[in-house]
């Protein structure tokens, strides 16, 4: 374990490290070594790395590192192409975010009924996951107020656009407010997500890992 990929040296909180040694995450992967240094400086970034690299962890902590717990808004969004990844990705910041206690994290995704999760809105969430075309859904109902996101993540950017999510994309981001922090994640970095991250990300940091760490 090198020492530029220990979590002590980030910016974090002495429960939030002691959180990630508790999972077992002794030292960042190579995609969390480049990217949450930019990240948690507050930078838009695009990182590129494969299955498997470690990005969940990333924006998680990036997310959980601005949240503020007391203020009980939507502060975080995620877009995931599935509501499997959504489900997974939920998971896993709720287990990053055991260092503190009452953050809510809701998963909002196509193929459950709507009401529960009109319901659940009402009691309202401080990170919200969900699959772009129930999002929308959501945003032109009225049901989701997106003002208060300050961290956007699309991840899987790149399954989501041949998913043919990008117009639906598009009007969920015009829903959060113009300043904010935005994170895109992908395997691959084709014209359509070049052009993606142009439209939705301000000058942003660009990370690639070949390898899996
Ligand atoms: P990706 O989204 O890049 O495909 P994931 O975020 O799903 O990858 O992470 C893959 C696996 O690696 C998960 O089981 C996760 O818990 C684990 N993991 C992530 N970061 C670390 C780390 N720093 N140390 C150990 N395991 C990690
Ligand atoms: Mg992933």
């Amino acid at each position: 374990m090198s020492n530029t990929h220990a979590f002590a040296t980030l910016p974090l909180s002495p429960a939030f490290l002691r959180n990630l040694e508790n999972m077992g995450y002794q030292a960042m992967t190579d995609i969390q070594a480049q990217s949450l240094p930019p990240i948690l400086a507050g930078r838009d970034l695009i990182a590129q790395a494969k299955t498997g690299s470690g990005k969940t962890a990333a924006f998680g902590i990036g997310i959980l590192h601005k949240l503020n717990p007391s203020y009980f808004a939507i502060q975080g969004l995620v877009l995931c192409p599935t509501r499997e990844l959504a489900d997974q990705v939920a998971d896993s910041i709720r287990k990053l975010a055991r260092f503190t206690s009452n953050i809510k994290v809701l998963t909002l995704c196509g193929g459950s009924p709507m009401a529960p999760q009109i319901a659940s809105l009402e009691h309202g969430a401080h990170i919200v996951v969900g699959t772009p075309g129930r999002m929308l859904d959501h945003v032109g109902r009225g049901s989701v107020n997106l003002s208060s996101v300050q961290t956007l993540v699309l991840d899987e950017a790149d399954r989501m656009v041949d998913m043919g999510f990008y117009d639906e994309i598009t009007a969920v981001v015009r829903a959060c407010p113009s300043r904010r922090q935005t994170l895109m994640f992908s395997a691959t970095y084709p014209d359509n997500i070049r052009k993606a991250s142009s439209m939705f990300l301000r000058d942003p940091v660009e990370v690639k890992v070949e390898a899996i760490h």
